[in-house]
């Protein structure tokens, strides 16, 4: 069974809306007109960010890691066209991204601004994640969502009372570390001791936006049986994994499971081949 997030919004796509909508609140409550944050140049977040503060009336400033490429791609295109200012910064100032010093660098040069992190995970994201099931009647023993950055599954996890288990797939190699920002991510929502998770790091394809032929394979016929689109870099790793895991029978029979789709198909036609 797919809960179909890409559908919340047309623009700002699946468990994207749900991290913005406490962030968006918290901005305007705090007298902010201006967002900034974080992302690589075919970032969702930063897509998704655009298009919300050009519906709510915010300025928004992208800082966007690499150098600028011209002509924009189409994900950057798109964050323009809806008025966010693209600010380029290096690598290694990219990996210092969220301290201080680079913060207030930023201050300097574009004033007060309300900050968002990376892939918009923080405390009030996780609120938000919180939600996606709510209202929800669909009854499943397995949620299993794609992990970037973990901020949408620790939103699953802070809603999950033990009910069912909560699986999720970092798309990055070497995720270890996701282990413990998903508890503190979690335990910002006010829940210490979260039980009934884990993550199945082997389903990354060699790392963040790496694909491999079986997975763009998997993604194809998987889009012609059942008519809903994937991307290779979160929905298509999600979707593979679950496939091979029933396969190798890891659930047991009669298990049912729900799968995030988490939308981001804006990117999906410059990251498939062919
Ligand atoms: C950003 C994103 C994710 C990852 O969400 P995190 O909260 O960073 O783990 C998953 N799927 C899609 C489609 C995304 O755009």
């Amino acid at each position: 069974m797919i809960k179909r997030c890409d559908l919340v919004h047309p623009l700002i796509s699946g468990n994207k809306w749900y991290k913005l909508k406490y962030n968006l609140l918290a901005a305007r409550e705090r007298g902010h007109d201006t967002l900034l944050s974080f992302g690589g140049a075919y970032s969702n977040h930063i897509y998704a960010l655009a298009a919300a503060a050009k519906e709510y009336g915010f300025r928004s400033i992208g800082v966007i890691r690499g150098e600028r490429h011209q002509p924009l791609n189409a994900t950057l295109q798109f964050a323009s066209d809806c008025g966010m200012q693209l600010h380029y910064i290096n690598r290694a100032d990219y990996r210092e991204k969220h301290s201080e010093l680079v913060a207030e660098r930023l201050r300097q040069q574009f004033g007060r601004f309300y900050l968002i992190p990376e892939g918009g995970s923080n405390a009030l994201a996780v609120q938000g994640c919180a939600e996606i099931l709510q209202h929800d009647g669909t009854e499943f023993d397995v949620l299993a969502c794609a992990c970037g950055t973990g901020g949408t599954l620790a939103g699953l996890i802070a809603a999950n009372q033990a009910q069912y288990r909560v699986i999720g797939i970092p798309v990055l190699k070497g995720a270890d570390f996701l282990y413990q920002d998903i508890r503190q991510l979690v335990s910002s929502a006010g829940i210490s001791e979260p039980k009934n998770w884990q993550l199945q790091l082997g389903w990354h394809h060699g790392g963040y936006a790496k694909t491999s032929s079986e997975l763009i394979e998997f993604i194809r016929r998987f889009e012609q049986q059942q008519q809903i689109a994937l991307e290779p870099v979160y929905t298509g790793k999600l979707l593979y994994a679950l496939y091979q895991l029933i396969q190798q029978q890891y659930f047991a029979p009669g298990t049912r499971v729900l799968a995030i789709h988490s939308g981001g198909l804006q990117g999906r036609d410059s990251l498939m081949p062919g």
